[in-house]
């Protein structure tokens, strides 16, 4: 079993929330594991004992170059005991950036696949090969959503966290915003903003609920105009947002998740979207551990974790 730290929840200052009349307070889950960060610590927990339930030794899964869901993987087998199979989308860099290279560095074993081959993914026949391949597995699908990941992902609110009013939390394959809309209580609004670029996610997030049978006691809303281009896009907004609320909190954000979430919210705080009284809580996901591949890519500084 994983063992997690406590969650911190940290309050923000600031004068434009007071001359608003709103709470907003950051739920740390960046820090509830040294190395399986944020919502991926959920997604994974029932994920890896199911693995070991069902008498397998080896997780197999899928992901980016620069993926948590990888990194959380390589750290969570190797917590737990098991062989870890990576299969990474694209061809093999000559050198490993520092997401990969710590995968390795666990113990995962890296598998690289084309981007037309990495489609395949979710066929049959494509999974027989990589049986033959690699012996019996357990498969963690992309992003790592299936049921025992929401199962996960709904321990993420707290009885603490019944007096907000409002939860907000970042979505990518809807996982997290699954488990938290099981979870959240009639008189809270689940608010969710894509990292991804297109309104298919609406539909896609009701075919997860559906397929889940999560009917959320209190109201949901997903916000689809904050992905600044696209999944991974970003702009000097977005980077020079994500300074000021490191200056302004201590907090690290990253550029694909969860600086749009932060972003969002104070767009929506200076909107007047949220009334007064509101009691927001920002579900903060982790995954910082890409930034420093972001920067080694693009040159551009981001605050990093300190450890
Ligand atoms: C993976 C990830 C997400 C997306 O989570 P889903 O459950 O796939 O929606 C959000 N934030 C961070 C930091 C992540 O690493």
């Amino acid at each position: 079993m994983l063992n997690a730290n406590p969650v911190l929840s940290q309050p923000i200052n600031d004068p434009i929330l007071d001359a608003k009349g709103i709470k907003l307070v950051v739920k740390r889950l960046d820090l509830i594991h040294p190395e399986i960060s944020g919502n991926k610590f959920f997604k994974l927990k029932y994920n890896l004992e199911e693995a070991k339930s069902q008498g397998k030794d080896t997780i197999l899964t899928f992901g980016g170059a620069y993926s948590n869901h990888i990194s959380a993987t390589a750290s969570g087998a190797k917590a737990e005991n098991l062989n870890a199979i990576g299969i990474i989308r694209g061809d093999t860099t000559t050198t490993l950036n520092p997401t990969l290279l710590e995968a390795q560095s666990k113990g995962m074993e890296l598998y690289f696949v084309s981007r037309e081959e990495y489609r395949k993914k979710g066929n049959l026949e494509f999974i027989e090969n990589l049986k033959e391949k690699f012996g019996d597995f357990f498969l963690i699908p992309e992003g790592g959503t299936n049921k025992f990941a929401i199962k996960g992902t709904t321990e993420i609110l707290q009885n603490q966290d019944e007096e907000f009013s409002h939860v907000i939390c970042s979505i990518g394959t809807g996982g997290t915003f699954a488990g938290l809309a099981a979870s959240i209580k009639p008189s809270q609004k689940l608010i969710g903003i894509s990292s991804l670029k297109g309104e298919f996610i609406h539909q896609e997030i009701k075919n997860l609920l559906d397929k889940h049978h999560i009917s959320p006691a209190g109201i949901m809303e997903i916000k689809s105009t904050f992905h600044f281009g696209g999944y991974a896009k970003y702009n000097e907004e977005l980077i020079d947002f994500i300074w000021e609320f490191y200056h302004k909190t201590q907090i690290v954000l990253d550029p694909i998740y969860t600086g749009k979430l932060a972003f969002a919210v104070w767009e929506m705080i200076k909107k007047n979207e949220f009334e007064n009284g509101a009691k927001i809580l920002l579900i903060h996901s982790g995954g910082l551990q890409g930034n420093r591949g972001f920067t080694e890519r693009t040159g551009i500084k981001l605050p990093v974790p300190v450890r």
